[in-house]
């Protein structure tokens, strides 16, 4: 049995290489079954480089990671719940939205209908098969069905407004600064989706603390929130009320996203000290700035001349506002100069608590069993 309480990561490369393999395939779950090794203690379980049994889901340790699961269990909703009437008549009208707006909402969506799937593919193809937790990896199965809702819900809208299909989920690659974002997060999911990707030495163990803070610190917590300012903006100027009560939904699950990410890389410093450098908080440090420079360019791309409520500079201070928040919840250093939010209204809609009150709108009860009819 290897002790854990060694603070080195374990000296995989001196094992023989069957050995090696087999270790590898355990951490997936698809090794080949241990007729002979003991039940797995709380212990024993660790969120990378794990060698205890992934498939044994009691007894739990990280409690956090269960509740984020019930959680999004308790928020299940569907796109097509939400009446979308009031944004059909408002988008065929001729003049109830001016030009900008129209530019900047179909931007919005274009880069939504299409992150929605990086984030699934990230999760599916390069989280989960490395984060060697069960708890951990059920909360990724519940957020890959909200993250395939999401997107459903950009099918939803393309349908009900008749937009062109075509251009909205070509935007990511057709509109340069939408290409920019998705593009670098990208890059994370390509390199751990590499075949030959293995964690277990602490250069690959910081790639994969890398792809968590691009996906769930910077595309769902920092470009994402962007987003939301900018539908929620317009709705509560009674403009685009339906989409805008689907992105309240979405934000809803977004924010556990976002704080199951916080939770994992945290833990993973806990239990890896070693990976946490100065040089790699730097690192993490650059990529937030980065990231908010590249949402700088969308902004003022998408809004280049603004509108009632909304324009690129107040996207540009939101953006550093909520980059300082993440940092610290990350435990790092904030990387813009102190800023005052401009949607403080934005808090109140993140606040899960009083969105309970706000969702009691909803008209549909879940109920197990009485809708299927599947013969
Ligand atoms: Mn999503
Ligand atoms: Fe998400």
């Amino acid at each position: 049995m290897l002790d854990w309480s060694e603070p080195s990561p374990p000296a995989r490369q001196a094992l023989p290489f069957v050995a090696q393999s087999v270790a590898a395939a355990d951490q997936t779950g698809l090794g080949a079954i241990d007729r002979s090794g003991g039940r797995v203690s709380v212990d024993d379980k660790r969120m990378i480089n794990c060698r205890a049994d992934v498939n044994q889901l009691l007894p739990l340790k990280y409690k956090w990671a269960w509740e984020k699961y019930l959680a999004g269990c308790n928020n299940h909703w569907m796109p097509t719940e939400v009446s979308m009437q009031a944004d059909i008549a408002l988008w065929k009208s001729r003049d109830g939205l001016t030009e900008d707006e129209r530019r900047a909402i179909k931007r919005n969506l274009g880069f939504f209908a299409a992150s929605e799937s990086l984030v699934a593919n990230n999760i599916v193809l390069a989280i989960y098969r490395h984060l060697t937790n069960p708890e951990c990896r059920q909360y990724l199965l519940r957020q890959s069905f909200e993250e395939a809702v999401h997107t459903h819900t950009f099918q939803y809208i393309v349908e009900s407004l008749g937009l062109d299909e075509g251009e909205l989920f070509n935007m990511y690659r057709e509109v340069p600064s939408i290409t920019d974002k998705a593009a670098w997060a990208l890059k994370h999911t390509q390199h751990l989706d590499d075949p030959d990707f293995r964690t277990g030495t602490p250069q690959a163990d910081q790639a994969f603390l890398r792809d968590l803070v691009a996906f769930y610190v910077i595309f769902e917590g920092m470009w994402f929130y962007t987003g939301f300012a900018q539908i929620l903006s317009l709705g509560r100027r009674n403009k685009m009320v339906g989409i805008a009560e689907q992105y309240q939904y979405i934000l809803r699950d977004e924010s556990i996203h976002l704080n199951f990410g916080i939770d994992v890389i945290n833990q993973i410093k806990i239990e890896n000290p070693h990976l946490w450098t100065k040089a790699f908080q730097d690192e993490v440090r650059a990529m937030v700035r980065e990231a908010a420079e590249l949402e700088a360019a969308y902004g003022r791309d998408t809004m280049p001349r603004g509108f009632l409520g909304l324009n690129a500079a107040l996207c540009e201070s939101y953006m550093h506002f909520i980059a300082n928040r993440r940092c610290a919840q990350l435990g790092l250093q904030r990387v813009f100069d102190e800023t005052e939010n401009p949607f403080p209204w934005m808090s109140e809609a993140m606040d899960l608590k009083k969105e309970k009150n706000f969702f009691e709108t909803r008209v549909i009860e879940y109920q197990n069993g009485g809708a299927l009819s599947w013969e």
